[in-house]
Protein backbone atom coordinates (compact mmCIF):
# COMPACT_ATOMS: atom_id res chain seq x y z
CA UNK A 1 0.00 0.00 0.00
CA UNK A 2 1.16 3.38 -1.10
CA UNK A 3 0.59 6.03 1.89
CA UNK A 4 0.34 9.52 0.84
CA UNK A 5 2.97 10.93 3.52
CA UNK A 6 0.99 14.56 3.43
CA UNK A 7 -2.04 12.87 5.08
CA UNK A 8 0.35 10.98 8.08
CA UNK A 9 1.20 13.50 11.11
CA UNK A 10 4.76 13.80 12.64
CA UNK A 11 5.26 13.08 16.09
CA UNK A 12 5.38 16.72 17.79
CA UNK A 13 8.59 16.42 19.65
CA UNK A 14 7.36 19.47 21.82
CA UNK A 15 4.63 17.11 23.24
CA UNK A 16 7.80 15.86 25.64
CA UNK A 17 9.33 16.13 28.58
CA UNK A 18 12.66 15.10 29.27
CA UNK A 19 11.53 11.86 31.13
CA UNK A 20 9.13 11.57 27.91
CA UNK A 21 11.93 11.94 25.37
CA UNK A 22 13.95 9.58 26.84
CA UNK A 23 11.16 6.79 26.19
CA UNK A 24 11.01 8.23 23.06
CA UNK A 25 14.69 7.63 22.07
CA UNK A 26 14.70 4.06 23.82
CA UNK A 27 11.89 3.10 21.74
CA UNK A 28 13.86 4.07 18.88
CA UNK A 29 16.94 2.15 20.32
CA UNK A 30 18.59 5.00 20.88
CA UNK A 31 21.35 5.92 24.24
CA UNK A 32 18.67 7.79 26.26
CA UNK A 33 21.23 11.13 26.95
CA UNK A 34 20.04 12.05 23.27
CA UNK A 35 16.84 13.94 25.32
CA UNK A 36 18.95 16.57 27.05
CA UNK A 37 21.04 16.71 23.78
CA UNK A 38 17.34 17.42 21.87
CA UNK A 39 15.72 19.28 24.55
CA UNK A 40 18.94 21.86 24.91
CA UNK A 41 18.88 22.16 20.91
CA UNK A 42 14.91 22.64 20.63
CA UNK A 43 13.88 24.41 24.48
CA UNK A 44 16.97 26.22 25.01
CA UNK A 45 18.49 27.26 21.75
CA UNK A 46 14.95 27.52 20.04
CA UNK A 47 16.02 25.32 16.99
CA UNK A 48 13.71 23.34 15.16
CA UNK A 49 15.80 22.18 12.14
CA UNK A 50 17.00 18.50 12.88
CA UNK A 51 19.93 19.14 10.47
CA UNK A 52 21.39 21.84 12.52
CA UNK A 53 21.96 19.51 15.95
CA UNK A 54 25.20 18.91 15.19
CA UNK A 55 26.47 16.73 18.16
CA UNK A 56 23.34 14.19 16.54
CA UNK A 57 24.70 11.50 14.17
CA UNK A 58 24.06 12.00 10.66
CA UNK A 59 21.62 8.82 10.56
CA UNK A 60 19.44 9.68 13.59
CA UNK A 61 19.12 13.52 12.53
CA UNK A 62 17.45 11.63 8.92
CA UNK A 63 15.31 9.41 10.63
CA UNK A 64 14.33 12.15 13.40
CA UNK A 65 12.99 14.05 10.66
CA UNK A 66 11.33 11.36 8.69
CA UNK A 67 9.06 10.70 11.68
CA UNK A 68 9.37 13.62 13.91
CA UNK A 69 8.93 17.63 13.93
CA UNK A 70 8.85 20.58 16.08
CA UNK A 71 5.47 22.05 15.47
CA UNK A 72 4.26 25.44 17.56
CA UNK A 73 1.14 26.93 17.30
CA UNK A 74 0.94 29.29 14.23
CA UNK A 75 0.39 33.47 14.45
CA UNK A 76 -2.28 34.63 12.96
CA UNK A 77 -2.33 38.20 13.71
CA UNK A 78 -0.06 40.58 16.39
CA UNK A 79 -0.74 43.23 17.77
CA UNK A 80 1.77 45.48 20.12
CA UNK A 81 0.22 48.02 22.68
CA UNK A 82 2.54 51.80 23.04
CA UNK A 83 3.02 50.26 26.25
CA UNK A 84 5.16 47.46 24.73
CA UNK A 85 2.50 44.58 25.53
CA UNK A 86 2.52 41.98 22.62
CA UNK A 87 -0.65 40.32 22.01
CA UNK A 88 -0.80 36.87 19.57
CA UNK A 89 -3.53 35.27 17.98
CA UNK A 90 -2.45 31.67 17.88
CA UNK A 91 -3.98 28.96 15.69
CA UNK A 92 -4.10 25.58 16.56
CA UNK A 93 -4.28 22.36 14.27
CA UNK A 94 -7.55 21.51 14.03
CA UNK A 95 -8.62 17.76 15.34
CA UNK A 96 -9.88 15.79 12.22
CA UNK A 97 -13.20 16.98 10.93
CA UNK A 98 -14.15 19.46 13.01
CA UNK A 99 -14.21 22.91 11.65
CA UNK A 100 -15.13 26.52 12.68
CA UNK A 101 -12.84 29.37 14.04
CA UNK A 102 -12.99 27.92 17.97
CA UNK A 103 -9.36 26.67 17.78
CA UNK A 104 -7.87 29.81 18.22
CA UNK A 105 -6.15 31.16 21.67
CA UNK A 106 -4.17 34.58 22.88
CA UNK A 107 -1.08 34.98 24.15
CA UNK A 108 0.25 38.11 26.05
CA UNK A 109 3.87 39.26 27.00
CA UNK A 110 4.04 42.23 29.27
CA UNK A 111 7.23 44.05 29.82
CA UNK A 112 7.60 45.80 33.03
CA UNK A 113 10.88 47.03 34.46
CA UNK A 114 13.29 44.18 35.55
CA UNK A 115 10.87 41.52 34.23
CA UNK A 116 8.95 40.32 31.31
CA UNK A 117 5.54 38.11 31.88
CA UNK A 118 4.21 35.84 29.08
CA UNK A 119 0.79 34.67 29.87
CA UNK A 120 -0.07 31.50 27.92
CA UNK A 121 -3.60 29.23 27.52
CA UNK A 122 -4.07 25.91 28.31
CA UNK A 123 -7.49 25.16 26.82
CA UNK A 124 -9.41 26.63 23.90
CA UNK A 125 -12.77 27.99 25.63
CA UNK A 126 -13.44 27.09 29.06
CA UNK A 127 -16.16 24.52 31.06
CA UNK A 128 -15.87 26.62 34.40
CA UNK A 129 -19.04 29.52 33.01
CA UNK A 130 -17.46 32.23 35.94
CA UNK A 131 -20.21 34.44 34.93
CA UNK A 132 -17.93 37.33 35.07
CA UNK A 133 -15.60 35.81 31.77
CA UNK A 134 -15.41 36.34 28.52
CA UNK A 135 -13.57 32.74 28.04
CA UNK A 136 -16.78 31.05 29.55
CA UNK A 137 -19.47 32.50 26.85
CA UNK A 138 -17.63 30.97 24.22
CA UNK A 139 -17.99 27.42 25.82
CA UNK A 140 -15.24 24.39 26.13
CA UNK A 141 -13.82 23.17 22.68
CA UNK A 142 -10.81 21.10 23.64
CA UNK A 143 -7.22 20.54 25.74
CA UNK A 144 -3.99 21.36 24.75
CA UNK A 145 -1.50 19.34 23.54
CA UNK A 146 1.97 19.54 26.09
CA UNK A 147 3.28 20.75 22.85
CA UNK A 148 0.48 23.21 22.51
CA UNK A 149 1.39 24.80 25.54
CA UNK A 150 5.13 24.55 26.02
CA UNK A 151 4.93 25.82 21.75
CA UNK A 152 3.56 29.01 23.19
CA UNK A 153 6.58 29.65 25.82
CA UNK A 154 9.05 28.14 22.40
CA UNK A 155 7.33 30.66 19.90
CA UNK A 156 7.13 33.64 21.69
CA UNK A 157 10.73 33.72 22.62
CA UNK A 158 11.45 33.46 18.63
CA UNK A 159 8.90 35.81 18.03
CA UNK A 160 10.61 38.51 20.84
CA UNK A 161 13.89 37.69 20.14
CA UNK A 162 13.18 38.82 16.12
CA UNK A 163 11.96 42.26 17.68
CA UNK A 164 15.62 42.67 19.47
CA UNK A 165 14.02 41.19 22.94
CA UNK A 166 16.20 38.10 22.91
CA UNK A 167 16.08 37.02 26.61
CA UNK A 168 13.00 39.19 27.74
CA UNK A 169 10.22 36.84 28.87
CA UNK A 170 11.37 36.30 32.75
CA UNK A 171 7.98 34.75 34.08
CA UNK A 172 5.28 32.44 32.29
CA UNK A 173 1.64 32.65 33.86
CA UNK A 174 -0.84 29.91 33.04
CA UNK A 175 -3.83 33.04 33.02
CA UNK A 176 -5.07 32.74 29.63
CA UNK A 177 -7.52 30.70 28.12
CA UNK A 178 -8.82 27.89 30.19
CA UNK A 179 -8.59 25.81 33.59
CA UNK A 180 -5.03 24.63 33.67
CA UNK A 181 -6.02 22.28 36.07
CA UNK A 182 -8.78 20.90 34.24
CA UNK A 183 -6.01 19.61 31.81
CA UNK A 184 -3.33 18.31 34.10
CA UNK A 185 -1.84 15.70 32.19
CA UNK A 186 -1.04 17.42 29.47
CA UNK A 187 0.03 20.90 31.98
CA UNK A 188 2.47 19.08 34.19
CA UNK A 189 4.84 18.07 31.37
CA UNK A 190 4.88 21.75 30.29
CA UNK A 191 5.33 22.95 33.51
CA UNK A 192 8.64 20.41 33.88
CA UNK A 193 10.28 21.83 30.80
CA UNK A 194 10.16 25.22 31.66
CA UNK A 195 11.62 24.38 34.64
CA UNK A 196 14.05 21.92 33.13
CA UNK A 197 17.60 23.46 33.29
CA UNK A 198 18.41 22.39 29.96
CA UNK A 199 15.00 23.97 28.58
CA UNK A 200 14.08 27.17 29.82
CA UNK A 201 15.51 26.90 32.99
CA UNK A 202 12.70 29.34 34.95
CA UNK A 203 12.64 28.97 38.72
CA UNK A 204 9.25 27.59 40.63
CA UNK A 205 9.12 31.25 41.87
CA UNK A 206 8.92 32.65 37.95
CA UNK A 207 5.85 29.88 36.70
CA UNK A 208 2.45 30.66 38.37
CA UNK A 209 -0.69 28.48 37.85
CA UNK A 210 -3.80 30.22 38.28
CA UNK A 211 -6.59 28.29 39.23
CA UNK A 212 -10.60 28.66 39.91
CA UNK A 213 -9.86 26.12 42.41
CA UNK A 214 -10.08 22.32 41.47
CA UNK A 215 -9.51 21.07 44.88
CA UNK A 216 -8.34 17.45 43.99
CA UNK A 217 -5.74 18.52 41.22
CA UNK A 218 -4.37 21.10 43.81
CA UNK A 219 -2.94 18.45 45.52
CA UNK A 220 -1.73 16.52 42.71
CA UNK A 221 -0.19 19.35 41.59
CA UNK A 222 2.04 19.58 44.30
CA UNK A 223 2.66 15.89 44.11
CA UNK A 224 4.09 17.14 40.86
CA UNK A 225 6.01 20.29 40.73
CA UNK A 226 6.27 22.97 42.91
CA UNK A 227 5.36 25.95 41.10
CA UNK A 228 3.76 29.32 42.51
CA UNK A 229 -0.04 29.04 42.54
CA UNK A 230 -2.54 31.60 42.20
CA UNK A 231 -6.44 31.03 42.81
CA UNK A 232 -9.29 32.89 41.34
CA UNK A 233 -11.06 33.79 44.72
CA UNK A 234 -12.88 36.50 43.69
CA UNK A 235 -15.43 36.31 46.68
CA UNK A 236 -14.89 35.88 50.20
CA UNK A 237 -18.23 33.72 50.88
CA UNK A 238 -20.03 30.96 49.58
CA UNK A 239 -23.14 32.47 48.96
CA UNK A 240 -21.61 35.26 46.34
CA UNK A 241 -18.73 32.58 45.05
CA UNK A 242 -21.33 30.15 44.07
CA UNK A 243 -22.36 32.92 41.68
CA UNK A 244 -19.28 34.20 40.41
CA UNK A 245 -17.17 31.15 40.15
CA UNK A 246 -19.73 27.90 39.79
CA UNK A 247 -17.29 25.24 40.42
CA UNK A 248 -17.01 26.40 44.12
CA UNK A 249 -20.89 25.00 44.39
CA UNK A 250 -18.44 21.70 44.10
CA UNK A 251 -15.68 22.67 46.04
CA UNK A 252 -16.44 25.22 48.27
CA UNK A 253 -14.32 27.57 50.61
CA UNK A 254 -14.42 25.16 53.55
CA UNK A 255 -12.42 22.49 50.68
CA UNK A 256 -10.71 25.19 48.81
CA UNK A 257 -8.97 27.12 51.78
CA UNK A 258 -6.96 23.82 53.35
CA UNK A 259 -6.38 22.87 50.24
CA UNK A 260 -4.04 26.43 49.66
CA UNK A 261 -2.82 25.46 53.13
CA UNK A 262 -1.62 22.23 52.22
CA UNK A 263 -0.29 23.53 48.95
CA UNK A 264 2.39 25.63 51.09
CA UNK A 265 3.31 22.96 53.44
CA UNK A 266 7.03 22.81 53.89
CA UNK A 267 7.25 25.51 51.21
CA UNK A 268 9.51 27.87 53.51
CA UNK A 269 8.44 31.55 52.83
CA UNK A 270 5.94 31.34 50.01
CA UNK A 271 2.57 32.57 49.54
CA UNK A 272 -0.09 32.10 47.37
CA UNK A 273 -1.56 34.53 44.86
CA UNK A 274 -5.62 35.28 45.40
CA UNK A 275 -6.77 36.85 42.51
CA UNK A 276 -9.87 39.22 43.25
CA UNK A 277 -12.07 40.86 40.27
CA UNK A 278 -13.40 43.93 41.12
CA UNK A 279 -16.86 44.47 40.42
CA UNK A 280 -18.95 47.12 40.31
CA UNK A 281 -21.52 47.03 43.78
CA UNK A 282 -21.08 43.36 43.82
CA UNK A 283 -17.93 42.10 45.81
CA UNK A 284 -16.51 45.47 46.13
CA UNK A 285 -17.43 47.31 49.44
CA UNK A 286 -15.89 47.16 52.98
CA UNK A 287 -18.13 43.82 54.35
CA UNK A 288 -16.62 42.31 51.84
CA UNK A 289 -13.12 43.43 52.51
CA UNK A 290 -13.15 42.93 55.95
CA UNK A 291 -14.62 39.15 55.36
CA UNK A 292 -11.69 38.42 52.90
CA UNK A 293 -9.14 39.72 55.41
CA UNK A 294 -10.77 37.17 57.65
CA UNK A 295 -10.68 34.36 55.65
CA UNK A 296 -7.16 34.66 54.38
CA UNK A 297 -5.75 35.08 58.13
CA UNK A 298 -3.78 32.46 58.86
CA UNK A 299 -2.42 31.26 54.97
CA UNK A 300 0.70 33.49 53.82
CA UNK A 301 -1.23 35.28 50.54
CA UNK A 302 -0.92 38.45 48.11
CA UNK A 303 -4.06 39.97 47.28
CA UNK A 304 -3.65 40.69 43.75
CA UNK A 305 -7.02 42.98 42.77
CA UNK A 306 -7.90 42.97 39.28
CA UNK A 307 -10.30 45.96 37.57
CA UNK A 308 -13.00 44.11 35.86
CA UNK A 309 -12.33 44.03 32.38
CA UNK A 310 -15.86 44.80 30.55
CA UNK A 311 -16.71 42.66 27.15
CA UNK A 312 -19.97 43.25 25.06
CA UNK A 313 -23.07 41.76 26.79
CA UNK A 314 -21.57 41.43 30.08
CA UNK A 315 -24.11 42.30 33.01
CA UNK A 316 -20.87 43.58 35.43
CA UNK A 317 -19.27 46.99 35.91
CA UNK A 318 -15.50 47.67 36.60
CA UNK A 319 -15.34 49.23 40.72
CA UNK A 320 -14.80 52.57 40.50
CA UNK A 321 -10.71 53.54 41.16
CA UNK A 322 -11.54 54.76 44.56
CA UNK A 323 -13.28 51.87 45.93
CA UNK A 324 -10.83 49.47 44.69
CA UNK A 325 -7.96 51.86 46.33
CA UNK A 326 -10.26 51.85 49.70
CA UNK A 327 -10.62 47.95 49.31
CA UNK A 328 -6.95 47.92 48.57
CA UNK A 329 -6.10 50.16 52.16
CA UNK A 330 -8.43 48.27 54.07
CA UNK A 331 -6.16 45.42 53.08
CA UNK A 332 -3.13 47.08 53.33
CA UNK A 333 -4.13 48.02 56.91
CA UNK A 334 -5.03 44.66 58.27
CA UNK A 335 -1.68 43.77 57.08
CA UNK A 336 -1.84 42.13 54.05
CA UNK A 337 0.13 42.56 50.84
CA UNK A 338 -2.59 43.86 48.57
CA UNK A 339 -1.70 44.78 45.02
CA UNK A 340 -4.07 46.36 42.01
CA UNK A 341 -3.17 44.71 38.98
CA UNK A 342 -2.09 48.17 36.16
CA UNK A 343 -4.49 47.55 32.82
CA UNK A 344 -1.73 47.05 29.94
CA UNK A 345 -2.29 47.34 26.65
CA UNK A 346 -5.61 48.67 26.55
CA UNK A 347 -5.12 50.35 23.04
CA UNK A 348 -4.79 46.55 21.76
CA UNK A 349 -7.26 44.62 24.14
CA UNK A 350 -5.11 42.72 26.23
CA UNK A 351 -6.21 43.21 29.47
CA UNK A 352 -9.63 41.11 28.62
CA UNK A 353 -9.41 39.62 31.84
CA UNK A 354 -7.72 36.10 31.66
CA UNK A 355 -4.92 37.63 29.61
CA UNK A 356 -3.31 39.77 31.68
CA UNK A 357 -1.05 39.36 33.21
CA UNK A 358 0.55 38.90 36.67
CA UNK A 359 1.11 43.09 36.84
CA UNK A 360 0.96 45.09 40.02
CA UNK A 361 1.33 48.44 40.58
CA UNK A 362 3.99 48.65 42.94
CA UNK A 363 4.02 52.13 43.81
CA UNK A 364 6.58 53.10 46.44
CA UNK A 365 4.00 53.30 48.89
CA UNK A 366 2.91 49.23 47.87
CA UNK A 367 6.86 48.39 48.19
CA UNK A 368 7.84 49.55 51.09
CA UNK A 369 4.66 48.16 52.76
CA UNK A 370 5.83 44.72 51.48
CA UNK A 371 9.09 45.47 52.68
CA UNK A 372 7.57 45.79 56.51
CA UNK A 373 5.43 42.77 55.88
CA UNK A 374 8.81 40.81 54.55
CA UNK A 375 10.56 41.77 57.71
CA UNK A 376 7.41 40.86 59.97
N1 LIG B 1 -9.07 29.32 34.84
C1 LIG B 1 -7.98 29.94 35.52
C2 LIG B 1 -7.05 30.78 34.65
C3 LIG B 1 -7.66 31.71 33.62
S1 LIG B 1 -8.35 33.23 34.07
C4 LIG B 1 -8.48 30.74 36.69
O1 LIG B 1 -9.70 30.84 36.86
O2 LIG B 1 -7.68 31.22 37.47
C5 LIG B 1 -7.06 34.28 34.67
C6 LIG B 1 -7.64 35.36 35.64
O3 LIG B 1 -8.40 36.40 34.98
C7 LIG B 1 -8.59 34.73 36.64
O4 LIG B 1 -8.36 35.26 37.92
C8 LIG B 1 -9.93 35.17 36.12
O5 LIG B 1 -10.92 35.07 37.08
C9 LIG B 1 -9.64 36.58 35.65
N2 LIG B 1 -10.65 37.12 34.74
C10 LIG B 1 -11.44 36.48 33.88
N3 LIG B 1 -12.26 37.34 33.24
C11 LIG B 1 -11.97 38.56 33.69
C12 LIG B 1 -12.46 39.87 33.39
N4 LIG B 1 -13.40 40.07 32.48
N5 LIG B 1 -11.91 40.93 34.04
C13 LIG B 1 -10.93 40.73 34.94
N6 LIG B 1 -10.43 39.54 35.27
C14 LIG B 1 -10.94 38.46 34.66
Amino acid sequence: MVMNPGTIKKLNLLDFDQQALRGFFESLEEKSFRAQQLINWVHQRGIDDFNAMTNVSKSLRLRLESIAEIRPPKVVMTQTSVDGTYKWLLELDRPEGKSGPSNRIEMVFIPEPGRGTLCISSQVGCSLDCTFCSTAQQGFNRNLTTGEIIGQLWLARKLLSAHGLTGAITNVVLMGMGEPLLNFNNVVPALKLMMDDQAYGLSKRRVTLSTAGVVPMIDRLRAETDVSLAVSLHAPDNALRDKLVPINKKFPLEELMPACRRYLDKQNKRRITFEYVMLDNINDQPQHARALAALLKDIPSKINLIPFNPFPNTVYKRSPDKVIERFSMYLQKQGYVATVRKTRGDDIDAACGQLVGNVQDRSGRQIRFERRYANA
